[in-house]
């Protein structure tokens, strides 16, 4: 399967300032729209699939099957990278990776740094013997997430510090503000706290939440290395919207393909959006491959 580990395209993509747009898979269309957007963008892609969604997709083989039959059915020619979003425990990222995913992220950001550190060690170790790589997180998103709601805690830099040093992953999730779902206001990123913890971990970060951040921060968070950004709700909403609106003007709809295609294409637009204001639209030509 072409699935390529997200290590050299982050690497590659924070050394030239811009950042890979990660994007949540919400069904086989919806993958269809991603992938496409980043063909004709020429951009690389990190499609993703959460893990609390996981089931509801029908499982880990059946979506690293579906995400690899797209890549050879659509002639996809630009990297993807399958990554498991918010993995919940070692065992989950470990049946993400036997199932074909190119990279997974561990979540242990709720439990104490030791343990995080202890969970994403045991991923890491698992993860490099395969070429995959890894992400972990330290502090808290906030928001709405598939359900579930928190509220923010900023990374503490000295945590970031030893889980890198420690860990030897490949991407950081510094939580600095940002919240998944809608924000209530503007967001306000913490700059100078990301600039430190940055400099400090030398590490390519990575912004969760990201829908809905006005451009100038995301150029900012960009220049201060991050080199992957997360987008689901921008999408969602885009596919929504597109959505209501037909059923408002046609209630006698009833074929899937009929109410389905129109927000597929909304979802399309917006991750080429996306991917023009990232910096990574272009940039598929250049990008290192590491086959998995
Ligand atoms: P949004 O839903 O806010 O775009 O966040 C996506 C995300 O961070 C997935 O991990």
């Amino acid at each position: 399967m072409a699935f390529v580990s997200m290590k050299e395209l982050l690497t590659e993509a924070k050394e030239q300032h811009y950042a890979i747009g990660q994007f949540n898979i919400n069904g086989l269309q919806w993958t269809k729209a991603i992938l496409q957007a980043a063909e004709e963008e020429r951009s690389p892609v990190i499609a993703a699939a959460s893990d609390r969604l996981i089931d509801y997709l029908g499982g880990f083989k059946t979506v690293a099957a579906m995400v690899g039959a797209l890549v050879e059915e659509l002639s996809i020619t630009v990297p993807v990278v399958l990554h498991l979003d918010h993995g919940s425990s070692a065992e989950r990222c470990k049946q993400a990776i036997d199932a074909g995913f190119s990279s997974v992220m561990i979540d242990g950001s709720h439990f104490p740094i030791a343990e995080n550190i202890a969970m994403t060690k045991e991923v890491v170790s698992y993860a490099r013997l395969y070429g995959v790589s890894v992400e972990a997180e330290v502090g808290t998103v906030g928001g709405m997430e598939d359900g579930l709601i928190g509220g923010v805690k900023y990374a503490d830099l000295h945590e970031c510090i030893r889980l890198v040093k420690e860990t030897d992953i490949d991407a950081l999730a510094a939580a600095l503000g940002s919240v998944h779902g809608k924000y209530q206001g503007e967001p306000k990123l913490g700059f100078k706290e990301m600039e430190e913890i940055s400099e400090a971990t030398d590490v390519p970060l990575v912004l969760h939440g990201a829908s809905g951040i006005p451009a100038d921060q995301i150029e900012r968070a960009i220049r201060l290395g991050h080199a992957k950004i997360n987008i689901n709700t921008e999408c969602m909403v885009a596919w929504t919207e597109k959505t209501r609106t037909m059923f408002k003007e046609n209630l006698d709809l009833y074929e899937p393909r009929a109410y389905m295609t129109p927000g597929i294409g909304a979802v399309k637009e917006t991750v080429k959006n996306k991917m023009r204001e990232f910096g990574s639209a272009g940039k598929a030509a250049g990008a290192r491959e590491m086959k998995v």
